[in-house]
């Protein structure tokens, strides 16, 4: 029935909707990977069956580094290459914030040469829809785009038209993953998004892009939910940045997440978080299977 399916990678430049998007269509129902048998090519985040496609949206841990560590004159050219490993690209960028940093990540869509569909989002902050025009224009001329979308995936109520636009530009196969049918998002995936997410929210710097969530174990007990968590980052420095001066930053990530968590649950959360370096942790393929939900 699925004669579509492929890997698709969300990028762009920092708070331009990636998390948003990707969250509303995740909440929605998709299938969680758990056991990745058939590929070890990508880091598969969850896989979105439709009713005529298989999607599986990826992590490009990296990019939005290489964009962050531009700004910071570090910028590791391999790396960046590597990450772009999708049958798809997904650019997001905004109404009205196109700069340089757009152009970063544009630059690395030509390198790889994958077809990439632009997503212009925010789109509810135009005053008038018809100034969308101009913009569309104006991007179209940035690179031979394969579909150019105006959205707002913020008021949208369903991402259907978004996922019908991917699934076009899908190669014809069948099936990669088997999933038996479409589950509610499982445990560790919601808890390790929430987290990711605190990250983002307690950390300015290119941490959060540079990191990534292992929930080791959940234990549920009669009166509490405890749940065991290694934050992985990429450095000695990026550690102390993260656990902060007394662990003052990693209370706040906890107690944010532990928020977020007891009100997803509805029910009381212990929340033990450690964290651990392993550098360059997005090219050990060994290493991500291994923590990877
Ligand atoms: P990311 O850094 O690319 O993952 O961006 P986020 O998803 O974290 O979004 C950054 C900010 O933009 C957040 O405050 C979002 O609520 C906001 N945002 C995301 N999508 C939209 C949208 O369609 N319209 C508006 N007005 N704000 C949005
Ligand atoms: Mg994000």
């Amino acid at each position: 029935m699925q004669k579509k399916c492929g890997y698709v990678s969300i990028v762009g430049k920092p708070n331009v909707g990636k998390s948003t998007l990707i969250n509303k269509i995740a909440e929605e129902k998709v299938s969680i990977v758990t056991h990745k048998a058939q590929t070890t090519r990508q880091n598969v985040r969850f896989v979105k069956n439709t009713k005529n496609s298989q999607i599986i949206f990826t992590d490009t841990p990296g990019v939005e580094a290489s964009v962050k560590s531009t700004l910071c004159k570090h910028l590791n050219k391999n790396s960046q290459i590597s990450t772009f490993d999708a049958d798809l690209i997904v650019f997001i960028t905004t109404v009205s914030s196109w700069n340089t940093n757009d152009e970063v990540v544009l630059n690395n869509i030509k390198r790889a040469k994958i077809p990439a569909i632009l997503v212009i989002n925010k789109t509810d902050r135009l005053k008038n829809q018809n100034e969308i025009l101009p913009i569309i224009n104006n991007l179209k001329e940035k690179h031979d785009f394969v579909d150019i979308l105006a959205i707002s995936a913020l008021k949208e109520s369903s991402m259907n038209s978004f996922l019908n636009v991917i699934e076009k530009h899908l190669p014809e196969q069948e099936p990669l993953f088997t999933t038996d049918s479409q589950t509610e998002p499982d445990d560790s995936f919601v808890i390790s998004e929430r987290i990711r997410e605190s990250l983002l929210k307690n950390l300015h710097q290119e941490i959060p892009y540079e990191s990534t969530v292992q929930v080791e174990k959940i234990e549920d007990l009669d009166h509490i939910k405890k749940i065991h968590v290694v934050i992985w980052v990429n450095t000695e420095g990026q550690k102390r940045i993260v656990i902060g001066k007394g662990g003052e930053v990693l209370k706040n990530i906890g107690k944010s997440s532990r928020i977020d968590l007891e009100k997803y649950f509805s029910r009381k959360i212990h929340l033990a978080l450690w964290v651990k370096i392993k550098s360059s942790w997005w090219e050990n393929q060994n290493f991500i299977d291994k923590t990877k939900i």
